[in-house]
This record gives structure tokens, sequence and C-alpha cells, in this order.
């Protein structure tokens, strides 16, 4: 997977929540405050722009760049976390012009290990880290037992959308959905459905290939 297949992951991601923004901000004016939609529109939409004048050459660019500006422009927890998500996994790649399923699971084993350290979420906690996760873990089981693409990024798909689906009946222990204690319960966490979507548009890119 080289660097258009990436800047493709980024686009469709951007269309992914725009396409969904009010379902998203649906989700968080149930549990938060009504804006992650908002929040990851706004952000995907400058990094479309930022990745237009820059014009990164290498995947690893094309992530971290999508992680600086995520974390720049959007104020929301989503912003610094996910930014912090795509910069781990761009730093991951390092300079390599063509990633290998066992590169794109380091990729997202870092951006997994960048939300936990900045967000200390564990699993369970009704979080983007209940479908980030599970994904990660799937992935790299797969990848390590010689899956082919498709295997790999079906099982990586499958586990985010369990995963999100699986918020549901938990508890939030972490973010702004904290705060309404039992409340939070029965309502899907908005961060974790918008990983889920990111996730199924990246495996829809790389199976599309260049
Ligand atoms: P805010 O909560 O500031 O309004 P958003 O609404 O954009 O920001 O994002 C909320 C999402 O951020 C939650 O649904 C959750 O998935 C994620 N989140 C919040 N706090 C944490 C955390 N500490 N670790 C991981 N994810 C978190
Ligand atoms: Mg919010």
């Amino acid at each position: 997977m080289q660097a258009d297949v990436f800047r493709a992951w980024i686009a469709a991601s951007a269309r992914v929540i725009e396409e969904q923004r009010d379902h998203l901000t649906q989700l968080d004016a149930a549990i938060g405050d009504a804006d992650h939609g908002i929040n990851l529109s706004r952000g995907f939409t400058a990094v479309l722009s930022a990745l237009e004048s820059a014009a990164p050459a290498t995947p690893g660019a094309v992530l971290m760049l999508t992680g600086s500006t995520l974390i720049s422009k959007v104020g929301g927890a989503s912003g610094p976390l996910y930014g912090t998500a795509f910069r781990g996994a761009g730093k991951a790649l390092g300079d390599t012009a063509d990633v290998d399923l066992p590169g794109l699971a380091a990729a997202l084993e870092a951006a997994l290990a960048g939300v936990q350290r900045l967000g200390a979420a564990r699993e369970g906690d009704k979080t983007m880290v209940d479908a980030l996760a599970p994904a990660t873990g799937a992935f790299s089981k797969a990848v390590a037992e010689g899956a082919s693409d498709a295997e790999a990024l079906t099982a990586l798909v499958d586990a985010a959308q369990a995963g999100a689906m699986a918020t549901i009946p938990m508890q939030a222990l972490k973010g702004r959905a904290s705060y309404l204690g039992p409340r939070s319960v029965g309502h899907e966490d908005p961060g974790a459905a918008s990983t889920a979507l990111i996730l199924a548009v990246l495996r829809d890119a790389a199976l599309a290939g260049p």
C-alpha cells in the first residue's frame, strides 16, 4: 500500500464522516455534548486541505499530517485522541514507501498505544478504545496467521463494528459521558462508532489498491 492508498483512505474518511455527521452528533447528544460529528467534520475538512497543499509523499507523512491537523483543528477530546492515533501510526510507518500487512498492523498498534497513553482508557470504559483495541488485536492476529489482505482487513472491520456495538450496555468511565454515570448505559459510544466507520473505509481503500 503506497501513499495514494493512504490519501484515498483519508479522503474516504472525510466523506463518510460528512455523511454520518448528524448520526455521530446524535450519538453524542445522548451521552455527551452533541458535537462529535461536528468536531470530526471540521477536522477532516481541514485535513483534506492540508493534504492538498502539502502533498506528502509517503504513507507515514500522510498520516502524520492528518494527525497534526486534527490536533490543531479539533477542540473536543476526540481531536487530540484521533490526532495522536494518526501521528503514532504515521511515525510507526517511518519513511517506507510501500506498507505491507505487518507494517499496517504495527501502525495500528502504535495508534492504539497513543490513544491509551493520552486518554488512559482501557477496554470496557466505553470509548473509541473499545472499537480500536479489538480491531487492532484481530488484525494483528490475522496477519500473524498469514491471512490474505481481504481476510485480515475484514477481521479488522468486523471486530471494530462488534466493539462499537458492545459499548451500548457499558457504563462510561472516561470522557464526558462518564459524568452521566449509570445513565450512560444503553447508548453506543460516538467515538467507537466513528472509529468503526474510519476503519471500514481503510479496508475499502486498501482493497481497492492503487
Ligand atoms: P468531547 O467529549 O470533548 O465533546 P467528542 O464529542 O468529539 O469530544 O468525542 C467524544 C469521544 O471521545 C467519546 O465518544 C469517546 O469515544 C472519546 N473519548 C473521550 N475521552 C476519552 C479517553 N479518555 N480515551 C479514549 N477515548 C475518549
Ligand atoms: Mg462531544
